[in-house]
C-alpha cells in the first residue's frame, strides 16, 4: 500500500522490520518495558535523554546518525520472508493437504494469538511441549493443524469460532526443547465441537468453509458458451436494459469492478510504484491479502475473516482504505504514522508475521516515517528479522506504549532506516480531512 519511502535511495528497496521483545506465551500482559533485555535498554551516550524514564526522544537525531556506506543497496525482500532469524537447520516440507469444502475434519487446533487470514504466511518458535508435541504428531500425518484466535471473547467456549487451517511447509528438528516452523494458513473453518487438551491445544472437530463469489447480474442473460465473467462491455450494458436497476448498482458488488478500485487505492498509496504493491487479482485471494495488510484491530479482522464472501469483504476493505489514513497508538490516540508511510519490506506485503525468541508472534507494518515515538536502549541485530538492520524498540511519546521497533542499516542496505509497527499497539483512525461522523462508520458495507 504502499508508497515510496523517502528514506529509499533506491526504486527496488524492500523492506524488514525486526523485532525483539520476548513476552510470555502464557501471559495476557503486554507491557514490552518488561521484558526487553537490560543490555539492550541500557542508557547509552548516542541517545539524548528527555528525562521520561531514561527514553531517547529525539528521533530525528537518532535517524540522522545512520551512516550508510556509498555501496550500500537494496535490501532484498525475498530475505524477511525465509525468517533465516529462526535458524538455518529447518527442513523443507514436502505435500499439500487441502480438505474438501464443506467436509468435517478433526484436527488438532492451537489457540493463537492473532486473527489469520488464508494465504497468510507465518512463522513459529515453539517453547511449549504440547505444542511442540502436537506438531511432531501432525508431522506424521496432514502436516495440518488448526489456528484459532485466543481472543477475549474466545475464552468461554470456541464452538462456532472461525479459524483458518495452517500447512506446514518448513520445520526444525526439536533442539533444547525448541521447535521452529514456517508455513501458510489455507481454508477458513466453523469448530463444531471442541475439548480442551491443554492450555494450548483443542481437539477439535470442523466443517471446513467455502467462500461464495456474487454471480455478476449479466451471467443468466448470456450464452453459456461464453465465460460469463468475461462478458464484453457492450453484452453487460444489453444485459443490464433487462434488469431493475442501473448497471452502476449492479458494478458495486462486480468482484472485477472491486478489484480494480482496490488496485487503484493501492496505486494512489504508492504513488504510482507498481513493483511497490504486488496484489493479486483474483477478488478471492485479493480480498484476504488486503485483509491481512491493513492495521486493523482484532474486532475487524474476525469480522473480516467471518464474512463468506470476498464481494462483501473487498467492499469493507475499499470503504475502510478510503477513509482511515491515521496510524495512531491504541492506548492514547497519539497519530505515529500514516498510510501514506506504509510500504513493503517482504514480498508477502507490507504487514507481515514475525517471531522473537521467546515465541511471541508480531503483525509488524513497516513504515518509512514515524512521529511521536521514543526509543529506549542500544541497538543490536540480535534475532534481527531484517539482516543487515540493527533494530531498537520504540515507544509512544504519549503514554510510553511499546509501539514497535526502528530499523536502522547496519552499514550498506537500503533504505538507511525504517519503522516495524506492531499491530496490536495501532489503531487507524480517518484522516483529518474527512468527517469525524462519517469515517467512524465503519460498519460492514456489504
Ligand atoms: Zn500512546
Amino acid at each position: 500500500m504502499w508508497r515510496i519511502s523517502r528514506c529509499c535511495r533506491s526504486a527496488e528497496f524492500v523492506f524488514n522490520s525486526n523485532v525483539k521483545v520476548a513476552m510470555d506465551l502464557d501471559s495476557d500482559e503486554s507491557d514490552d518495558s518488561q521484558i526487553i533485555d537490560d543490555d539492550v535498554v541500557s542508557s547509552h551516550s548516542n541517545y539524548s535523554s528527555d528525562g521520561l524514564n531514561g527514553f531517547a526522544a529525539d528521533m530525528d537525531e537518532i535517524v540522522e546518525s545512520v551512516q550508510v556506506s556509498s555501496n550500500a543497496k537494496a535490501f532484498d525482500i525475498n530475505i524477511a520472508g525465509r525468517h533465516e532469524y529462526l535458524g538455518n537447520n529447518l527442513d523443507a516440507v514436502s505435500g499439500f493437504t487441502f480438505y474438501e469444502e464443506n467436509s468435517v475434519q478433526k484436527i488438532p487446533v492451537m489457540k493463537h494469538q492473532t486473527v489469520s487470514f488464508p494465504g497468510q504466511k507465518m512463522p513459529f518458535n515453539l517453547i511449549h511441549q504440547s505444542l511442540i508435541a502436537m506438531v511432531m504428531s501432525v508431522m506424521e500425518g496432514d502436516k495440518t493443524f488448526g489456528l484459532v484466535a485466543e481472543l477475549d471473547h474466545y475464552n468461554e467456549s470456541v464452538k462456532g469460532c472461525i479459524g483458518v487451517t495452517f500447512q506446514v511447509m518448513n520445520c526444525s528438528p526439536v533442539t533444547q526443547g525448541r521447535c521452529q516452523l514456517t508455513g501458510m494458513c489455507r481454508q477458513r473453518f466453523k469448530i463444531i465441537e471442541a475439548t480442551k487438551n491443554n492450555e494450548h491445544v483443542l481437539s477439535a472437530t470442523v466443517r471446513i468453509l467455502s467462500d461464495k463469489l456474487i454471480v455478476p447480474f449479466y451471467a443468466s442473460m448470456v450464452s453459456n458458451s461464453r465465460d460469463r465473467t468475461k462478458c464484453s462491455s457492450r453484452r453487460k450494458l444489453n444485459a443490464s436494459i433487462r434488469t431493475p436497476w442501473p448497471t452502476f448498482v449492479y458494478e458495486q458488488y462486480s468482484a472485477d469492478k472491486l478489484v480494480e478500485s482496490i488496485h487503484a487505492q493501492l496505486m494512489e498509496l504508492c504513488h504510482g510504484r507498481e513493483e511497490q504493491t504486488k496484489a493479486p487479482s483474483d477478488p478471492l485471494i485479493l480480498s484476504y491479502w488486503v485483509a491481512q495488510n491493513l492495521p486493523l484491530i482484532d474486532q475487524q479482522r474476525t469480522f473480516l475473516l467471518n464474512l463468506d464472501c470476498p464481494v462483501q469483504r473487498l467492499r469493507w476493505e475499499l470503504h475502510f482504505m478510503a477513509k482511515c489514513s491515521r496510524i495512531c497508538c491504541c492506548t492514547c490516540g497519539m497519530e505515529v504514522s500514516n498510510t501514506n508511510s506504509v510500504f513493503s519490506m517482504n514480498t508477502d506485503g507490507p504487514q507481515g508475521a514475525y517471531v522473537n525468541p521467546d515465541g511471541y508472534m508480531h503483525d509488524t507494518l513497516t513504515v518509512h516515517s514515524a512521529d511521536n515515538l521514543m526509543s529506549r536502549g542500544l541497538p543490536t541485530e540480535r534475532f534481527s528479522w531484517f539482516p543487515g538492520y540493527k533494530w531498537i524498540c520504540v515507544f509512544c511519546i504519549s503514554c510510553l506504549a511499546h509501539i514497535g521497533w526502528r530499523f536502522d542499516s547496519a552499514g550498506d542496505c537500503l533504505p538507511p532506516c525504517f519503522w516495524g509497527l506492531t499491530r496490536k499497539a495501532l489503531i487507524t483512525m480517518p484522516g483529518h480531512d474527512i468527517d469525524i461522523e462519517s469515517g467512524s462508520e465503519l460498519r460492514p458495507i456489504i
